[in-house]
Order: structure tokens, then sequence, then C-alpha cells
């Protein structure tokens, strides 16, 4: 189950932290500590060469006391209930956080999106979807990208949810094309989400970012997206890192030819101004900002102390283990943007996407960057006003006001029967 989980441990333990400072009795703490349902399903799919593989498909709500289970799902070879299980709890808090009407989900499929042919993405997406059809609906989860997905699986997930239903349901989904009814501005959400909250944390410790250089882990949406914003900021970027390795460039890369030779070389390998070095001598890179926009558990208890950085962004979730987050707390002055506020561009533009679909009227690029802006940079404030009054860290005060919101909801709602 998922208590053997290192990840979940990690999502538990965050939650019992701050659990007395909610202002909610135990017994509704208790109900915020495990999924309200999770559910394990095999997806058999025809490969291309004639072989039946079976792959297992996870879904975990955590909660849907707000609304709609919100979250993505997630294709990577490791994927396991518990990793899901903790990446769910942490969308309640993050639709707590900012305030969404959404619950807490999210989803994942052990492939390797590498090593599969887009028809067998295809065939995964949609039996997946079809055995989920119990579970899933625009007011019951909606599912949205993660790591491996994007608007193709997505389009996939809607036009099966769809064909079932007998009717176009965009609504089903997050995160599809513009042009499939989508929302502008979703690709780029998360990405400039943490830009937004980057640019919140340097007027805070008075850091000028045309003076300032960062590094980036991970050039996926979220990376690659908070990279661009922060150059066309003047920030230079002075390291990056891909599945392909991390790599060091002393003076600076400019990420949209990094984007450029991506799209023939798949990874960042093989791009000439860059260096490759070791993950530990990428996270001791001399720099402002850290944006760890990969997956989870990267910045560790050894790795803390070799940090050189003043800003950590965290473009991924969880990517600070517990104890590295301690150290980090009590030895640095480092300003650490915690996941749930710092990535919340995407669940924020995700909403205004469901919003869009729902009414079937759809906004401006420039409105809804408007309000995502008005949305986080709000959340941003909200957490660093309650860290400074209260004298907790700024991940303290987003999970105490993201759990303080569930946990809210929950107790006046009641417990049934
Ligand atoms: N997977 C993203 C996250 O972790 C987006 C979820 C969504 O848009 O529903 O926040």
């Amino acid at each position: 189950m998922f208590e053997d989980s290192l990840f979940y441990q990690q999502a538990l333990q965050q939650l019992e932290t701050v659990a007395d400072r909610v202002g909610v009795n135990k017994g509704t703490i208790d109900r915020l500590k495990a999924p309200k349902r999770s559910i394990i399903v095999t997806v058999p799919v025809r490969m291309d060469n004639g072989d039946v593989k079976v792959f297992n498909g996870y879904r975990v709500q955590h909660s849907l006391t707000a609304g709609p289970g919100k979250g993505g799902l997630r294709y990577s070879p490791n994927v396991d209930l518990g990793e899901v299980a903790a990446l769910a709890m942490f969308m309640s808090w993050k639709c707590g956080l900012v305030h969404l009407p959404f619950g807490g989900a999210k989803g994942g499929i052990n492939c390797n999106p590498r090593e599969l042919s887009a028809g067998e993405m295809e065939r995964v997406t949609r039996r997946f979807t079809q055995e989920m059809l119990p579970f899933i609906g625009p007011n019951v989860d909606v599912m949205a990208p993660d790591m491996g997905t994007g608007e193709r699986e997505m389009a996939w997930i809607y036009d099966t949810y769809s064909m079932h239903l007998g009717a176009s349901c965009p609504q089903i989904v997050t995160g599809k094309s513009a042009a499939l009814y989508g929302t502008l501005g979703r690709r780029e959400a998360t990405g400039r989400g943490v830009v937004y909250c980057i640019e919140e944390a340097a007027r805070a410790i008075d850091l000028k970012l045309s003076k300032a250089s960062a590094i980036v882990q991970g050039f996926g949406n979220v990376g690659s997206v908070a990279a661009v914003e922060l150059a066309m900021r003047g920030v230079k970027i002075k390291g990056v890192a891909d599945v392909s390795g991390c790599y060091i460039a002393e003076d600076g890369v400019d990420p949209m030819d990094l984007l450029t030779h991506m799209e023939t070389h798949k990874t960042l390998e093989g791009y000439p101004a860059i260096a490759k070095i070791s993950k530990e001598e990428f996270f001791a890179i001399d720099c402002d900002i850290l944006v760890p926009a990969a997956m989870e558990r990267q910045i560790t208890a050894e790795m803390a102390p070799n940090l050189r950085c003043r800003i950590i962004a965290e473009g991924a979730n969880g990517p600070t283990t517990n104890e590295a987050d301690a150290w980090i707390n009590e030895n640095t002055d480092i300003f650490l943007i915690p996941d749930i506020l710092c990535n919340a561009g995407g669940v924020i533009v995700s909403y205004f996407e469901w919003v869009q679909d729902m009414q079937m009227f759809f906004w401006s690029a420039q409105e809804v960057d408007s309000r995502l802006q008005q949305l986080i940079r709000r959340a941003f404030l909200a957490c660093h006003h309650y860290a400074r009054n209260e004298n907790v860290s700024m991940r303290e005060a987003a999970l105490i006001l993201g759990i303080g919101q569930v946990a809210q909801e929950k107790a006046a709602r009641g417990l049934f029967p």
C-alpha cells in the first residue's frame, strides 16, 4: 500500500508537522491523512509487434470536498500508488491554498513514454480512460497533464470519454490544446507561475532579476518555460539539466536555443555551449535562483549544505526531502518558495480552462494571464505575510493555509451520515 512509499511518508509528515496549527480537531486531520479513494487498474495494451503488455494504472482522489478531484496524469516507468497518493495530497493543499473549487487527485501509469510509439501511447491512454470511466467526470474528477503527458494525451482522454457519453465533453480534462477547446496559456502556465513567484521573492530579498543568475533542473513543460521567462527578465541561465544529465554554462545559455536543439535531438545532450557535470556539482553551482522542475526528492540532506543559491523555486512537486528542507530552514537564509505555491500556476489555469469549457465561452490570452497573476501573487503574499507574522517558514505557511482551507471545508460540511 502507499504507506510504504518514502514520498508518501514525506507528504504525511508535512501534514503532521503543521496539524496542531491548522485549527481543526484531530478527527478532521485524521480524515486528511489518507486518500478518500485509491483506484488501481490493469491496462492491457496491444503493442506494435503484436504482443500484449499489461501496465498498472493508478488514480488517487485524496479529497473531493471542495469540488471535483483535480490533478495530473503521470507516465513514468517507476510510478506507484505511494507516489500518486502523495501527489494527490499535494494537489488538495495546492487547490486549498489558491482557493480553487477542486479536491486533490493524481493519476499515473507505469509506462515509459520514451519507449512507446505514438500508437502504443494512444492505446495505453484510451484503455486507461475506459477503465477510469466509473470514477471520473467533469464534476467528479478532472485529469490534466503531468510528467510524460501533454496536449495529445488529453485529447485522447477527451475523445474516449466523449465517445462513451455520445456527446462532446471537453470539460472532462484540462491541458487540451486551445484548438480543441482548451485554454490559451495553459501550456505556459506552470512555468510562468513559477516566475511570478520568483519576482515576488526577489522583491522580498531585494534581488534585481536583471543582474541575477539561475540554474534549472528539468527542461520539460515547467523548467523550459521558467528558463525562457527568466531569460526574458535578464536572468543569466548558468545551468540546466534533463534526463540526459546535468550541464553548466558559466557564461550563460539561451533557453530558446536549447529548445530549438531539443526539437531535433529530443534532449539537451550534444548542445555545444554546455558542459556535462554531476548532479552534485550541478546543485553546487553558485547562482541566485535554483529551480528544481524535474521530479520529487532531488534536493537531499547530503546535497543541501552545498547549495549556493538565494532562492529555491520548487517547480516540481516535492523536490526537496523533509530532511533537506529542515536543514535549509535552520542553517541558511535561502528563500524557499514551496511547491504547492510555486507550481500552482498549472492548476490555476486548468481551473480557467474548466470554467471556460463549462460555459463554452472563451477568454483572451491576456485575460488568462492577468487572472493567473492575480491568484498566484495573492497566494504568495498571503504565505509571506503569514510566515513573517507567525515566524514560520514559507513551506509551513503554505501548508497551514492550504491544509487549513481544506480542513475548514471538511469541518464545516460535517461528517456524513
Ligand atoms: N500536474 C499539474 C500539477 O501538479 C497540474 C494539475 C492540473 O492542472 O490539474 O499541479
